[in-house]
């Protein structure tokens, strides 16, 4: 990934900015006095939270460190420092909930910067999680609030076994939990063709004023992880997605926070790919079929969301 990244700064002239610790205040935002005693109590400590999420000596630190460059890309944007951040932070944080750490993650670094933005005055903030498996904790922290508009497009069945289309958000957030499960096997055709046919409309119709997009690098093809086939070109349309979305109300505005993604030269390339088109660079155009044997999924999307996203046509 860094290597992947050096490359941009040379050639693109990415600007890098340290990150600095979330304060106590930004993450009791979205979690609970009781988790963050539980993690700031594996400081210097082996702890095993779960079967897959396993706390370091320094893990807390890294945890602390990462909610904190995701808040502070946020910050920088909304000031008009930089109109785009790409937030390459360790451990992930979409599966962490307000009171639980899971699967690699221990503080929802995305959520917790989609709060910040709220505190600052912001009334629509999107999140799109491209991550090969749901954000089930970013999903459970907003799904009665109708302020953030979170998009997850996931291997289904698959980890951690949330994410049904049927799950659109509770109370006065329903609708604003958008689940596009995918099957093992897509690739970039089909992944386009559903940030161009789905994601994009229903981006603009919420029109955020500022987009944040949980990056994870495991859909790629060479991941060990995950059984999608996504390439770097195919990340790189991801990203032109959010940027379109991003062009109404937000002015451009948005931050790409890293998250999963298992094989490292997969990460580097994807990250210099992506960093490309936040830098302005458009891609070639992917081509996709306006039809094909996803029809049914687009068509059950278009069921199911219709009511509450009439753009889409359902
Ligand atoms: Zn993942």
């Amino acid at each position: 990934m860094r290597s992947g990244l050096q490359q941009a700064e040379l050639e693109w002239r990415l600007v890098h900015v340290p990150a600095r610790d979330a304060t106590r205040e930004e993450l009791l935002r979205v979690h609970t006095e009781a988790h963050l005693a539980e993690i700031a109590a594996s400081a210097g400590r082996t702890v095993r939270f779960d079967p897959d999420t396993q706390a370091g000596p320094r893990s807390y630190a890294a945890a602390l460190r990462a909610a904190g460059g995701a808040v502070d890309a946020v910050e920088r944007v909304l000031a008009g420092e930089a109109d785009r951040a790409f937030c390459a932070v360790r451990p992930p944080g979409h599966h962490a909930e307000a009171d639980r750490a899971m699967g690699f993650c221990l503080f929802n670094n995305v959520a917790v910067a989609a709060a910040h933005a709220l505190a600052r005055g912001l009334e629509r903030v999107m999140v799109v999680d491209w991550d090969v498996h749901h954000g089930n904790g970013t999903q459970a922290i907003f799904q009665a609030e109708p302020r953030v508009l979170y998009v997850s497009t996931h291997e289904y069945p698959f980890y951690p076994g949330t994410g049904a289309l049927a799950e659109v958000g509770e109370g006065k957030g329903r609708g604003f939990t958008v689940n596009l499960p995918f099957p093992a096997g897509m690739g970039d055709a089909e992944y386009a063709r559903v940030y161009r046919q789905v994601v994009e409309p229903i981006g603009r119709a919420f029109d955020p004023q500022l987009l944040l997009v949980s990056v994870g690098f495991d859909p790629h093809v060479a991941d060990p992880l995950a059984g999608m086939r996504v390439t770097e070109r195919g990340f790189a349309e991801l990203a032109a997605v959010c940027l379109s979305i991003a062009s109404g109300a937000a002015g451009g505005r948005a931050v790409f926070v890293l998250e999963g993604g298992y094989d490292l030269e997969g990460i580097a390339r994807s990250s210099a790919a992506v960093a490309r088109v936040l830098l302005g660079f458009a891609p070639e155009p992917l081509s996709w079929p306006p039809s094909g044997p996803i029809d049914p999924l687009v068509d059950a999307y278009r069921r199911v969301l219709g009511p509450y996203w009439p753009v889409l046509g359902g």
